[in-house]
């Protein structure tokens, strides 16, 4: 309660269910709220007035008790490979950054992948990373992160007729499963078929490893991709650029997966970004491939990303090459992953969230 006034709901946030037992408090019938979730997750409205066929007494009610806000687009820059990052500012002024990537220039098989931010901020520490370097500002709300497919949508649906997101990669500023709860609601979201309705299987969560999530995760038995960031075969050097691994090493890391993988019969994505001189010589490849022996894992090799505080370099292309035969050759399904947006600091570990 403010000032004798009941804190808002964020209607972008709200599941369908939790929208019918707003509206059962105004007498209204259950496809009353199912037209207005339509309104809100599928045509991506910005005011309650947009809701034509909503009536006056419904959206007097529904402004009184939630609020739509779309978020406050601060920058937009757009790469030459069409990647477009948006920096967006929320309603208490934090900063926080989307990627739009696009993958196949056939418009009938166009994929649009966005990538979301989960915290304003991130406190994991990564020594390679721009976000770690901002610290933990806060989580954020199911609702801002659905608003950052929402309003994306709505800007590009302006231009591109008939766009859509295909695929969901929380792999933006921040650490989701330290915002789990939100991140699990708006992905019910986001996949619900009156909404964006996007595939579960395309939608990827990323995690530094933290062990007692992915567990808490793997039981909620969802159709989702896990990716861990790996970055390092042997605890040693793990230790060194990720403070994470020295709370759950490697061994709590892959039982953890491990359990995950039992749950829900999914591979598991590991990311390594190949940094030269430090995690990227023939005898790290080996240690990674024996390390991940049986495993059912995906490898996404990631030439690594510079910014301004990071120095650190990327191997030769051919030692990129190099490595990834080594993996193949002990029979890991490994792949190096196209790079979007590194001309805009679009890329993986490139969001800092701030206005030049
Ligand atoms: N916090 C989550 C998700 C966001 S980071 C996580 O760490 O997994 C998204 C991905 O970018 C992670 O795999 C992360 O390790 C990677 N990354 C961070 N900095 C990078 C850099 N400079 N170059 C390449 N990848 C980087
Ligand atoms: Fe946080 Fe992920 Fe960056 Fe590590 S790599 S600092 S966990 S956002």
């Amino acid at each position: 309660m403010v000032n004798g006034e009941s804190v808002k709901f964020d209607i972008r946030g709200m599941l369908p269910e939790e929208l019918r037992e707003l509206l059962h408090e105004a007498g209204e019938k259950p496809y009353r709220a199912a037209q207005v979730f339509g309104w809100i997750q599928d045509k991506a409205v910005q005011s309650f007035s947009e809701m034509k066929n909503a009536g006056d007494k419904v959206s007097d009610f529904l402004a009184k008790r939630t609020q739509l806000q779309p978020l406050k687009l601060v920058r937009e820059r757009i790469s030459s490979d069409g990647t477009r990052k948006y920096l967006w500012a929320l309603q208490d002024k934090s900063l926080i950054e989307t990627v739009l990537m696009r993958h196949g220039g056939d418009k009938t098989r166009n994929r649009n992948t966005l990538c979301l931010s989960t915290q304003v901020g991130c406190g994991m520490g990564c020594s390679f990373c721009a976000t770690g370097t901002l610290g933990f500002i806060r989580n954020l709300e199911a609702g801002e992160i659905v608003a950052q497919v929402l309003d994306v949508t709505r800007q590009r649906a302006a231009e591109e007729e008939g766009f859509k997101v295909h695929n969901l990669v929380y792999m933006g500023m921040g650490e989701p499963l330290l915002n789990l709860s939100a991140v699990l609601k708006s992905i019910k979201i986001l996949n619900n078929s009156a909404g964006q309705n996007i595939g579960i299987r395309r939608i990827t969560v990323s995690t530094c490893g933290l062990a007692p999530q992915i567990e808490q995760l793997a039981e909620e038995e969802l159709d989702i991709v896990l990716a861990v960031s790996l970055h390092a075969p042997t605890n040693d050097l793990r230790d060194r650029m990720m403070p994470v691994n020295r709370r759950y090493p490697l061994e709590r890391l892959l039982a953890a997966c491990r359990r995950y993988i039992e749950k829900t019969g999914r591979r598991v994505t590991f990311e390594y970004a190949l940094i030269k001189g430090l995690n990227d010589s023939p005898a790290q490849a080996k240690e990674l491939a024996a390390l991940l022996a049986g495993l059912k894992a995906n490898v996404n090799l990631i030439p690594i990303n510079t910014h301004a505080n990071n120095t650190f370099k990327r191997p030769h292309p051919a030692g990129v090459q190099g490595f990834l035969r080594l993996l193949q050759n002990q029979g890991l399904h490994a792949v190096i992953r196209e790079e979007k947006g590194g001309d805009i600091e679009a890329a993986c570990g490139q969001l800092a969230g701030k206005e030049r």
